[in-house]
């Protein structure tokens, strides 16, 4: 028998009901992702943290407020974006997700970015910036696209630092900001991307 199609509501009906490994024990309930089904950019965040667990929606703590802030910023909305994470559900105590737990989530964020096909990947965080590429310091490489052909999709891999980090680090926090300016240029003028970005490879 054929299965139906993906779409982003039948892989959050997925998540939902997942229980490929232990972290649904103890959540409230997995937070799928949300945003603008046809985004040109996506936001790639780690895990649900406290509040995320509660509501089922993406950085809607402190993290949340300062991607909020930084997106109207640049004069864009959650809605004109999308916005999820490499694991699905709530660790206890947010602590860092095991490698068996990002291998059992990681079916969910390919499907969905397969769907989503967006040309800005921007990823916030270590976990999320080891999804595509690994070997990378994020203090080195935050804020410099680079073109990736990633299981047969093509986008903008902009890897920043994670809004938490933002908030415990004035410096880091100021790198954050600068980021998402330097994001906005390259999404109005991507050409400019290969002849002005450096790539570092470690
Ligand atoms: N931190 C994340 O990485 N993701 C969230 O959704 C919230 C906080």
């Amino acid at each position: 028998m054929k299965s139906s199609p993906d779409t982003l509501k039948s892989i959050a009906k997925e998540i939902n009901q997942c229980k490929k490994c232990l972290l649904y024990k103890d959540a409230v309930q997995a937070v799928p992702g949300e945003g603008n089904p046809h985004a040109e950019i996506v936001f790639i965040g780690e895990a649900p943290g406290f509040y995320e667990d509660q509501q089922g929606v993406p950085f809607v703590g402190r993290s949340g407020k300062l991607l909020d802030f930084c997106l109207e910023k640049i004069g864009l909305q959650r809605s004109d974006v999308w916005i999820g994470n490499v694991i699905k559900h709530r660790p206890p105590k947010n602590r860092d997700p095991l490698p068996q737990e990002i291998s059992a989530c990681k079916p969910f964020l390919d499907r969905q970015l397969k769907l989503i096909q967006p040309k800005f990947v921007v990823t916030l965080g270590r976990f999320a910036m080891e999804k595509f590429i690994s070997g990378l310091y994020i203090s080195r490489v935050h804020g410099q696209p680079r073109f990736i052909t990633w299981e047969s999709n093509k986008f903008f891999l902009f890897p920043m630092y994670h809004p938490a980090a933002a908030l415990r680090n004035p410096h880091i926090k100021k790198d954050f900001q600068q980021d998402f300016k330097s994001l906005v240029n390259y999404l109005e003028n991507p050409s400019k991307i290969t002849s002005t970005t450096k790539i570092v490879n470690l």
